[in-house]
């Protein structure tokens, strides 16, 4: 298929600059901290570090998977750092955020570490920032319950993990990924919830102009409702280089509108959908207009 290569105009961003924005980089700089923001090159980087939302990435700047779309550098990673969540924290708490959102690069090689850094984020955060919303995007864990359940028993009010792409694209765009791992583990993390009395909510998301075809695209809202997944990001990919996967298409803006009326009519709470939408786009809204305080 012919690629496109011209950005239309709906993908212009805010260029990256400003007072603020150099202020969060240094800040970033100085207690060693890296940002999805900045290692996934997201195009919305401009306007949301002007407004002090930063993704941080935990456990190190190298990921130990390789998906076709990510610019997150791969590589084998350095030992976990365990200062890093009391200090992501303490960058919340100068932030003064509303809303924290904490990521990280996937650990294959210690899922139960990585569960572990999630669950100190959250504690250092409620005690250095009270007040502060709570969302983790975490990896599966390679389906490691323990993991999820550490998680899940530290009470984010949001869980987050990205289902990313249609199951017929996991080889080439998410391998070490596997579909029903990833739908199970947003379902899972409800019942684990629930065994204590507790409502988790959880939120995925998924890129679109990889591949895929309409009807594979709803066939996976239609599986991510059924496990009463709350909110959903639909956004465009953007190549990162030439090393990574080719784009398909991009999609248009009435597309994304239509694809957020059809996940709306299958149950989702919040659907944020439109080309620059990415997983932490506007996370406080979207926490917001999910009825979360
Ligand atoms: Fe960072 Fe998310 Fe904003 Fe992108 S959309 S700049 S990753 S907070
Ligand atoms: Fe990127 Fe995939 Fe690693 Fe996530 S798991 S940081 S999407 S390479």
């Amino acid at each position: 298929p012919k690629v496109p290569v011209r950005k239309p105009e709906w993908l212009k961003a805010r260029a990256p600059g400003g007072e603020t924005f150099h202020a969060l980089k240094k800040m970033a700089r100085d207690l060693n901290l890296h940002t999805v923001c900045e290692s996934a090159h997201c195009p919305n980087i401009g306007e949301c570090w002007n407004q002090k939302a930063a993704t941080f990435m935990m456990l190190g700047n190298l990921c130990t998977r390789r998906c076709g779309f990510c610019a997150v550098p791969k590589g084998k990673p350095e030992p976990i750092d365990h200062d890093e969540p009391r200090r992501v924290a303490y960058a919340v708490a100068q932030l003064g955020l509303a809303h924290a959102v904490i990521t990280s690069v996937n650990r294959d090689d210690d899922n139960l570490g990585a569960a572990q850094a999630f669950v100190e984020v959250i504690e250092q955060i409620r005690l250095q920032s009270a007040g502060t919303r709570i969302e983790v995007l975490t990896p599966d864990f390679q389906g490691n319950e323990q993991s999820l359940r550490m998680v899940v028993a530290a009470k984010p009010e949001i869980l987050n993990h990205n289902i990313e792409t249609v199951p017929r694209l996991y080889r080439i765009a998410k391998s070490g990924g596997k579909y029903p791992r990833s739908l199970r583990f947003l379902e899972q993390a409800k019942e684990i919830a629930a065994e204590t009395g507790i409502t988790q909510v959880t939120k995925t998301g998924i890129i679109v102009g990889m591949g895929e075809e309409m009807h594979e695209l709803l066939a996976v809202f239609r599986d991510l409702a059924d496990r009463k997944v709350d909110i959903l990001t639909i956004g465009q990919y953007l190549r990162p280089s030439k090393d990574h996967l080719v784009m398909s298409r991009f999609y248009t803006p009435e597309e994304f509108a239509f694809l957020k009326q059809e996940a709306l009519a299958m149950g989702f709470r919040h659907v944020e959908s439109g080309p620059l939408v990415r997983s932490s786009y506007h996370a406080q809204e979207q926490a917001e207009s999910t009825g979360l305080a």
